[in-house]
């Protein structure tokens, strides 16, 4: 099968080497120069669960997509403020059959592939696998994960299931999802709360869990986001959510991490995706008529911090 990642940095990096050890006919698409001409030059290097191991993969630019490589599956895997200029690129990589399987963190994104993409040909998803990038060209790539994905638009179930098929054959373990929106706004939940705040507060998840305010600041968070996914007929179940967010503060499993938002800004700085996560409900709140202030104010405190950092 001939599967393009359009997005190949971390986890693009990931599901392309998986898929290509797996014996699918993989290409990188990638707007980072230096990390384009690093694996054109000496294939994508990667620890892979303490092995180095290099893939010679084929790779382009994304400003160079000719009209002659039509491709099978496009697995996005931008960050969410690249989406709409990765979709308008890689226009003539889409045919009339080409799948398009979005696995970006974050809600909403079906707004702007839509633009690009007939709604019978997108899937949503999404997926608990990390990556990290070393370098233009080197991933770490450790530990296991799972992927959810579902059909956009009812009728396409069963090729859904299909794609699923094909992720689990390279090792992805992906599963069909019939309420692929609840998981979604359920992670969301997760990078809502843990992105943004550690982020601000300059702190790994446990120690913010170990901050008084923590569980409140938690609890009104998942509130604004469950208020706004009920009028997407999304009913999250408000206590097990924050109990699931919570389980991100044990310093024994992922606790002393710090989210890849703090990463991205604090330690790479780099603009974030908080537009598409807290600002993300906020635009929903406002659309709905529903107040959503800590949202607001996170999304405005994390793009002032980018401001001060001169983020790019
Ligand atoms: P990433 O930042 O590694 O890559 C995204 C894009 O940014 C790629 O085009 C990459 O080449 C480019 N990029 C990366 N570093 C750069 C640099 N220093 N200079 C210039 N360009 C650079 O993003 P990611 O971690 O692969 O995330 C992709 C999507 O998947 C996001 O929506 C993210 O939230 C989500 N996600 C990430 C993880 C994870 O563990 N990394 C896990 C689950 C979901």
């Amino acid at each position: 099968m001939r599967i393009t990642i359009a997005g190949a940095g971390a986890m693009g990096s990931r599901f392309g080497l998986m898929l290509h050890k797996g014996g699918n006919e993989v290409t990188l698409v990638d707007g980072w120069l230096e990390h384009v001409t690093a694996i054109k030059e000496h294939g994508l290097q990667a620890n892979f669960n303490g092995e180095e191991i290099t893939a010679h993969l084929s790779v382009e630019l994304q400003s160079n997509i000719s009209s002659e490589e039509k491709t099978d599956l496009i697995i996005l895997f931008t960050k969410a403020m690249q989406l709409d200029k990765m979709l308008q690129d890689i226009k003539p990589l889409i045919a009339e059959h080409t799948k398009v399987l979005c696995l970006l963190n974050g809600i909403g994104h079906e707004d702007i592939i839509e633009k690009y993409v007939s709604k019978n040909n997108i899937f949503i998803g999404n997926t608990m696998w990390t990556a990290g990038l070393e370098g233009p060209g080197k991933a770490k790539l450790f530990g296991n994960g799972s992927v959810e994905l579902q059909n956009f638009i009812p009728g396409e179930e069963e090729t859904a299931k299909k794609l699923a098929n094909i992720l689990s054959a390279s090792g992805l373990n992906a599963n069909y999802s019939d309420n692929i929106h609840y998981s979604i706004y359920r992670k969301a939940c997760v990078n809502g709360t843990m992105n943004g705040l550690c982020t601000i507060l300059d702190t790994n998840m446990a120690g913010l869990g170990a901050t008084k305010p923590a569980h409140d600041m938690v609890v009104t968070i998942v509130k604004e986001f469950a208020a706004v996914a009920k009028h997407e007929e999304v009913n999250l179940d408000i206590d097990e959510v924050v109990e699931h967010v919570e389980t991100c503060f044990d310093p024994e499993t992922i606790g002393l991490h710090y989210p890849s938002m703090y990463q991205d800004l604090i330690n790479n700085n780099r603009l974030t995706e908080i537009d598409y996560i807290n600002g993300a409900v906020s635009r929903k709140g406002k659309k709905y008529q529903i107040a959503t202030p800590y949202c607001d104010f996170l999304t405005q405190l994390v793009h002032s911090k980018e401001e001060l950092l001169k983020a790019k």
